[in-house]
């Protein structure tokens, strides 16, 4: 089996599962052309733990971890089966890099991970496990976590960082489309870092990117991203999904680590 990309998506607010909007559908495609794999694992930055958990139930539950929303969004479910037994290979993985991680056999899937998944995997029929997000966790920790996990991606499991390219609540306004110029600036460097798998901006990325702790005052839904390129072959070609800025601050915008065995669709070329 050949090896899976790894993929960094911005899961957006939870009104994206249902508004697909132009990241959702590179997403949909996304699907198509990649070859299936067998499971995926991702990460979320709302599980966020003591340690490092990963979820164990056979049969996941779809959690609805918001409030305030349209109850059309509470109804949704996404029945993708779980893999107990990814899970306890992952958790060797983990532990023969030096992380101890335990698994978790009650919890479900939080948005970050089924909404996403709701656009890329429609069906719910491919397994999937999550990974809790260490409340210490930082970059360069991330993108270890991620390197731990590589071998996996070499058995056909696609390795899902899900958090977002710039999140900062504070300034979303709903309806205000006037895109921020400090979010476009942000995102411009990122995708140079991203596309260049460079290592050394994207575990450095929150003092050195412009208007860093403005895109991000918590760095929680930025570790998805370095944890996703840690798990990418260093020589990748990268992807870049685009999806705009939402409600003028919001970037949807996302990057596959990794070929999907369709040249035409890869827009950097392979370094
Ligand atoms: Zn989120």
């Amino acid at each position: 089996m050949d090896r899976m990309p790894s993929l960094f998506v911005s899961h957006g607010a939870p009104t994206y599962a249902l508004q697909p909007g132009e990241a959702g559908a590179h997403l949909a495609r996304l699907g198509q052309v990649l070859p299936r794999p067998r499971a995926v694992l991702v990460m979320s930055p709302h599980w966020i733990t003591r340690g490092i958990a990963l979820t164990a139930a056979p049969a996941p539950q779809t959690i609805h971890d918001f409030g305030g929303f349209p109850p059309a969004l509470y109804r949704l479910q996404y029945p993708a089966p779980g893999d107990p037994q990814l899970a306890r290979a992952a958790a060797d993985l983990l532990a023969s890099a030096g992380h101890g991680a335990s698994l978790d056999p009650r919890r479900g899937l939080d948005h970050g991970a089924w909404v996403p998944l709701m656009h890329l995997f429609p069906s719910a029929d491919v397994p999937v496990i999550q990974l809790s997000m260490p409340a210490d966790l930082d970059p360069a920790s991330a993108w270890q976590l991620g390197d731990a996990l590589a071998p996996l991606a070499g058995d056909g499991v696609l390795i899902v960082g899900s958090g977002s390219l710039t999140h900062n609540l504070y300034e979303i306004r709903e309806g205000h489309e006037q895109v921020e110029r400090y979010a476009v600036d942000f995102v411009d460097w990122m995708r140079e870092a991203a596309l260049a798998l460079d290592r050394e901006r994207l575990v450095n990325a929150l003092e050195r990117a412009p208007h860093a702790r403005r895109a991000h005052p918590t760095p929680d839904h930025y570790l998805p991203l370095p944890f996703a390129a840690g798990a990418a072959a260093g020589d990748a070609p990268v992807e870049m999904l685009p999806g705009g800025i939402l409600h003028g601050v919001l970037s949807m915008e996302s990057y596959l680590f990794g070929s999907t065995g369709v040249p035409a669709v890869t827009t950097s070329p392979a370094r």
